[in-house]
């Protein structure tokens, strides 16, 4: 059996990291078992459904480095792949549930369902539909469409359980009962989201749906139009939900839920897949970090876990930056590029200083967005405040290193755009023989003195990615403190 799978968004947002995970999880199945994976368009809900929507959720696959094998922009053997564009396919099925009586038209007017519906409720009666329209002939329908009025295609639930057999939840036992005759095509001829899924499905010679443990509820409904067109369900596997550090379901309040927004937030495609994997699929060696193309030949749908994984940024964090590390200088340096659009001096310097940089920042950033930040530092001519700089401001020999370092940087500056590592080295052994200071006052009140700051990577390799004359203005502010 060649495998099929698909990943079905709805175009009506942008992409979700929930939506992305099954997207990942429908991707790496086809790769590992050389199947094909394809893209199809939910859109049938025209009112929220929209192109732009398609499109943006199209390129954040893209940058995810997602790519279909079938689908709308693709084509295929099996499309159209939008479902706005299948509605001949779905009528005709609907006619057929009709004519084998799986299916009838009801013409039961909304409010009067809904006044049923509570009334059954006020006497803890079952709620379902009470078959008003079931005795209607056929002639009776063409004649009440003929007139205008609306009706709808509904299907006739019978009255039995089911068994799913699921890859990830195993046996799910559906009892008798559980929901009432609903809709399969509405009054506008659009299909409901359960009929067209299975229709395509069937259709699209899906072997495998992978998607949300959300979906156990359509998937009930699914499993009775599959039994009732007399076709073999597709085998189902539902991955667990995510869900944030306090248990609930994921939202907006746990962090960014878009993929556009981590994109914009400095993350790396491959960590942000890399972690979604690992969201409710664990590695068998138990490592965290790595590339998609590394666990193709070991993914399986049994090892996907059945209890919901926590969203968590930290371990998101950890993540993109190991893979940031695990980067060339140069890959770096143009993903970065490729990035900052306000971090002018670095795509203005030369490469040596853009490698330099970034050599001397990636071990603390945590994303692309952080380079910016400390871009940002590195030109600031704030002397930071705290206690531990009172404590090296206390120190008597800091006036006489900011002093040093300001005689030494004076001439400079008008020549040597930047210092050399060495000659920082060399104007802390000057400081140490001239002025007999060494130890934690020497690097304390140099580093406060050259950086502003009491903490940072290699004062020399930081000293000399900084301009000169940021050098001297920082220890002049200093000396100014001091003597002030
Ligand atoms: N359009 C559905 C969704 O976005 C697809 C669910 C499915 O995979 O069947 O949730």
């Amino acid at each position: 059996m060649t495998v099929r799978v698909r990943f079905a968004p709805s175009p009506t947002g942008y992409l979700h990291i929930g939506g992305a995970r099954t997207c990942l999880y429908n991707f790496l199945f086809a790769k590992s078992q050389g199947g094909t994976l394809i893209l199809r368009v939910e859109d049938t809900d025209l009112d929220r459904s929209s192109r732009q929507f398609e499109q943006a959720q199209r390129e954040d696959l893209a940058w995810l480095g997602i790519t279909f094998d079938e689908g709308p922009e693709i084509g295929g053997h099996v499309g159209p792949y939008r479902q706005s564009e299948r509605h001949k396919i779905y009528e005709e099925v609907a006619t057929q549930l009709i004519a084998n009586g799986h299916a009838f038209y009801c013409f039961c007017r909304e409010e009067v369902l809904e006044r049923k519906k509570a009334a059954a409720l006020a006497q803890n009666l079952n709620p379902a539909y009470d078959g008003t329209c079931y005795g209607l002939t056929a002639e009776e329908v063409q004649d009440r469409l003929a007139k205008g009025e609306e009706g709808v295609v509904r299907f006739k639930v019978p009255d039995k359980s089911y068994i799913l057999h699921d890859l990830v939840r195993h046996e799910v036992v559906f009892p008798a009962g559980m929901v009432g005759d609903f809709v399969l095509l509405r009054s506008n001829k659009m299909p409901t989201y359960n009929f067209c899924c299975v229709v395509d499905d069937i259709k699209m010679k899906i072997t495998h749906v992978i998607r949300g443990e959300d979906h156990l509820n359509n998937t009930l409904r699914q499993l009775m139009i599959y039994d009732a067109l007399g076709a073999t369900p597709p085998q189902f596997a539902h991955a667990s939900l995510l869900i944030g550090k306090d248990r609930q379901k994921l939202s907006k309040r746990h962090g960014a839920t878009s993929v556009a927004q981590y994109r914009e937030d400095g993350y790396l495609p491959e960590a942000l897949l890399n972690y979604l994997c690992l969201l409710g699929w664990s590695h068998p060696a138990e490592k965290d970090v790595f590339t998609m193309s590394e666990i193709i030949p070991l993914f399986g749908i049994d090892r996907f876990s059945k209890s919901s994984p926590i969203y968590d940024l930290e371990k998101l964090a950890y993540i993109n930056n190991q893979h940031m590390r695990l980067l060339s200088v140069e890959e770096l340096a143009s993903r970065y590029s490729a990035f900052t659009t306000t971090h002018s001096m670095f795509l203005e310097s030369p490469t040596d200083w853009k490698h330099r940089f970034l050599n001397l920042f990636k071990e603390k950033a945590q994303t692309l967005k952080d380079f910016e930040m400390y871009g940002t530092q590195l030109l600031s001519l704030e002397l930071e405040s705290g206690e531990e700089v009172d404590q090296i401001l206390a120190m008597p020999t800091t006036k006489s290193i900011a002093q040093f370092l300001v005689d030494v940087l004076t001439p400079v500056v008008a020549t040597i755009p930047f210092v050399t590592e060495a000659q920082v080295g060399a104007w802390m052994d000057a400081m140490k023989n001239t002025l007999g200071v060494k130890g934690k006052p020497l690097f304390l009140g140099g580093r406060l003195a050259l950086t502003g700051q009491p903490h940072g990577p290699d004062l020399k390799i930081l000293s000399s990615l900084t301009p000169s004359k940021i050098l001297l203005e920082r220890a002049k502010k200093l000396l100014q403190k001091l003597n002030s």
